[in-house]
């Protein structure tokens, strides 16, 4: 059988849950939804890293975007970024086609359609502060900071790749919609060629 000679890259934790903060995640190891719409429709899966694994470990708190978001954090992540980038490139110069990326929404890190702020940080010593801080969490309808600094390099290097926000919380839609997602950017790759 040829190949296919398609890709997504996906964000790390969609194909091992245990990188996620400890706690959050309900999957026992991948999302197996995600990879059996992949395998039958014959696209290849690259597995991005996961800066907060990578960068604070698997102890880490559940952290907010403003936290992740400091110089230190933005130049890993570009810095992870880029043996990936050179694949594509590599890739795409070669007749292979990346589909897109999916990310996790709500993530401060990965989060495509929305991400989660507050006033995070300091010492957490009393009950009361601990609720002060949680009462300030609030859904931002923006990118995670890796996924920011992942389209920043793509936009030097003049690649457009489309872009999908996995809902872990509403799973069964979510994969719906990354069915048609998957199927709208092969018909558009097609009618480009
Ligand atoms: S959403 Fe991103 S940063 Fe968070 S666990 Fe998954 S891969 Fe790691």
């Amino acid at each position: 059988m040829e190949r296919s000679k398609k890709m997504v890259l996906l964000c790390h934790c969609i194909l091992n849950a245990n990188s996620k903060v400890e706690g959050l995640s309900r999957f026992q190891g991948a999302i197996g939804e995600v990879v059996t719409l992949l395998i039958e429709k014959g696209i290849g899966m690259i597995q991005l890293p996961c800066p907060e694994l990578l960068n604070h470990g698997i102890k880490r708190w559940g952290q907010v975007k403003s936290q992740f978001d400091t110089p230190y954090y933005r130049e890993s992540c570009q810095q992870l970024f880029k043996p990936y980038l050179h694949q594509l490139k590599d890739y795409m110069k070669n007749g292979y086609e990346i589909v897109g990326l999916v990310g996790i929404n709500g993530s401060p890190t990965c989060g495509i359609n929305r991400t989660c702020d507050g006033v995070w940080g300091g010492e957490w010593k009393t009950s009361d502060v601990w609720k002060e801080k949680i009462d300030t969490i609030e859904v931002k309808y923006e990118k995670g900071v890796f996924i920011e600094e992942i389209q920043e390099l793509l936009k030097l290097n003049n690649i457009e790749l489309p872009l999908y926000g996995l809902d872990e919380s509403c799973l069964e839609e979510s994969i719906k919609g990354l069915r048609l997602f998957i199927e709208m950017e092969e018909s558009s790759l097609s009618n480009n060629k």
